[in-house]
């Protein structure tokens, strides 16, 4: 068994009708999906995942995008997860972002930024928990 990283499609790129080339790119990309579920984060859940920026400026429209629709969640497993999907996915900001990754192709700006992945071991394992119970996993 690998390491494991935690994922959200954000609601912009479920509405657009990306979460199947999405997943595919993640597949294709060496990950083996563990949990996958599509959810309503409401406005609480929302601020309560992204706590750890209660106190920067964007945090209420994070938050406000985060809730607007369903978003996509999915454990995935590879070795070196976490690092592996971040640079999958590209960096925060897609004008930033190299070419071929998730954010250069889908995301919209720095604010809708099509998919989230962790930034450490530990910060993977609490955020598959907090969208995850042991049953959901295989
Ligand atoms: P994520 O945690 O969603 O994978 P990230 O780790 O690349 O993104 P963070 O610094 O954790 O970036 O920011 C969390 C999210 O907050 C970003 O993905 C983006 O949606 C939003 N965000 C970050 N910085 C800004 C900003 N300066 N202005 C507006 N939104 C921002
Ligand atoms: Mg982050």
């Amino acid at each position: 068994m690998g390491n494991i990283t935690f994922t959200m499609i954000k609601p912009e790129a479920v509405e657009a009708k990306h979460t199947g080339s999405i997943l595919k790119r993640i597949e294709e990309g060496g990950f083996r999906i563990v949990a996958l579920k599509k959810v309503h984060l409401n406005h609480e859940r929302a601020g309560l995942f992204y706590k750890v920026h209660k106190d920067r400026p964007f945090y209420r429209e994070l938050v406000e995008y985060m809730s607007r629709g369903p978003i996509i969640s999915a454990i995935l497993e590879k070795d070196n997860a976490v690092a592996d999907f971040r640079t999958l996915i590209g960096a925060t900001n897609p004008e930033e972002a190299d070419e071929g990754t998730i954010r250069k192709e889908f995301a919209t700006n720095l604010s809708m930024n099509a998919i989230h992945g962790s930034d450490s071991d530990d910060n993977a394992i609490t955020e598959s928990d907090f969208h995850f119970s042991s049953k959901e996993r295989f």
